[in-house]
């Protein structure tokens, strides 16, 4: 097993990561910034490093500060946790050129899958389905454009190939504005990402987002661990997730299951990641690939009873997966709350000292955070203060439970998205189950009126 890591993180996964390498005896350096030496893991952790100004550019984006952390404490191998450098294939590769394990995929499948264009080929290549394209980048050739946009059928869409976080996409519902909205989303995409290649896609109307968490050991091992729903979104951000997605058949589960495994033997994947699909009318539309561990991991852990954190760790030090395919069972069903630091209706941040906290519990309750009373939340980085996940026999015990502890979590001192969950809770289009990506916006949006 690993010796010791550094996380380079912050936050509730910063604390999740620092809880699975106690448990297989790994010790642990927490880096963090200035404006972290409160936060919980780094006040439990066995060596803390400070490695500049709040700034994350200063921070957890620090490139040189984190390795030489590593240096310092004769760490063997660094986890980025999600956001930050997690998905950065120059971080990748110098981690591992300077001497440690990078707690993730090589250098190369990140770059493989961060540029979504070859993301798109190699998993059309493995045989996994994907939205009806342009099969690769466009060129200023505009009567192929136009022919394109005809053979795929309006509204299509025009997609960054260096995308992400839901920047960079333009739909378009009819050939005359097809050349002007390519240009735009060119010229937005050579300024934001760097890099304006861009291509193009149906537009799906009113998919599903359910994506495929998928454990892979890089020695011919690679295992699927069901599906999550995160259909519930605000602005392409996910704010409720569950595990299984509501009328996926075991059937449907196995088959799009397997193909994302192949891929990952295909591509010699190593490491946990999640490939991300849109689901419309019984189909699966490959749309990218996460190549890292996910905010949502936890409701996959409550159905299949698998650590995936320990899983990365593992197979970091070289170990092969602890599970086969047969080992993954389905059982019950969870649901996963984003508690954000903001304001329920104009989700305007809302940081400064909790004065008063008290968490859920009970059975099938999981609170991950890394709040405390007193604690004070930072300005500088992203809002969410903690993840409630509730568990059931079926998703009606999800649910009740859901209701019961958010009503029971108490966060004072600043504003919380608590009664946002609550409503999502109640509202019946949830209840039902299988709302498309759209449905939550509708729904604020008819609240406003
Ligand atoms: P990002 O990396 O920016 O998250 P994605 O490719 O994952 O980009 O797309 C983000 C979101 O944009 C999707 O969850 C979906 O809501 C929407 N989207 C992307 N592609 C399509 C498509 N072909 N049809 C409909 N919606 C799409």
């Amino acid at each position: 097993m690993l010796d010791k890591v550094v996380i380079a993180n912050r936050g509730e996964i910063a604390l999740r990561i620092l809880r699975a390498c106690k448990e297989l005896g790994i010790k642990t350096v927490a880096v963090h910034s200035t404006a972290d030496r409160n936060l919980k893991h780094v006040l439990l952790a066995d060596e803390t490093i400070c490695i500049g100004k709040p700034s994350a550019t200063a921070s957890y984006l620090n490139i040189p500060a984190i390795i030489t952390a590593a240096e310092v404490t004769n760490a063997v191998a660094i986890h980025p946790g999600y956001g930050f450098l997690a998905e950065n294939a120059d971080f990748a590769e110098q981690v591992e050129k300077s001497g440690f394990t990078f707690i993730g995929p090589t250098a190369e499948s990140i770059r493989l899958m961060g540029d979504k264009v070859s993301a798109i080929k190699a998993m059309k290549a493995a045989g996994v389905p994907c939205v009806p394209g342009s099969d690769g980048p466009l060129t200023d050739d505009n009567a192929l454009n136009i022919a394109h946009a005809k053979r795929i059928g309006y509204p299509v869409i025009i997609k960054a190939s260096g995308g992400g976080g839901g920047r960079g996409m333009r739909v378009v519902h009819h050939e005359e504005e097809l050349i002007d909205a390519i240009q735009l989303t060119k010229s937005e995409a050579r300024s934001t990402f760097n890099n304006d290649m861009v291509y193009m896609e149906k537009y799906l109307e009113n998919p599903r987002h359910v994506e495929i968490q998928i454990l892979a050991d890089g020695q011919g091992g690679a295992i699927h661990l069901a599906e999550r729903d995160c259909s519930m979104q605000r602005r392409h951000q996910k704010v409720v997730e569950e595990a299984p997605a509501p009328g996926i058949t075991p059937e449907m589960r196995a088959k799009i299951g397997e193909r994302c495994c192949n891929a990952c033997i295909e591509i010699n994947y190593r490491g946990a990641g999640t490939f991300e699909f849109l689901y419309e009318n019984g189909e699966f539309y490959f749309i990218e690939m996460n190549t890292r561990i996910q905010v949502e991991h936890p409701v996959t852990e409550m159905i299949t009873g698998v650590d995936l954190i320990k899983e990365q760790l593992r197979v970091a030090a070289g170990q092969p997966l602890s599970y086969t395919q047969e080992d993954i069972k389905v059982s019950g069903h969870a649901i996963e709350c984003r508690i954000n630091a903001e304001d329920p209706r104009s989700f305007i941040p809302s940081p400064g000292k909790i004065t008063r906290f008290h968490p859920p519990g009970g059975l099938g309750v999981r609170w991950d955070s890394h709040i405390y009373a007193d604690y004070s939340v930072p300005p500088h980085y992203d809002s969410m203060i903690g993840k409630l996940i509730t568990w059931g026999d079926n998703r009606d015990v999800a649910i009740a439970r859901m209701r019961n502890a958010l009503n029971e979590l108490v966060v004072d001192g600043i504003k919380t998205n608590i009664a946002l969950h609550q409503d999502i809770l109640m509202d019946q289009g949830f209840v039902n189950g299988g709302a498309n990506i759209h449905y939550l916006e509708e729904k604020l949006s008819e609240n406003d009126d």
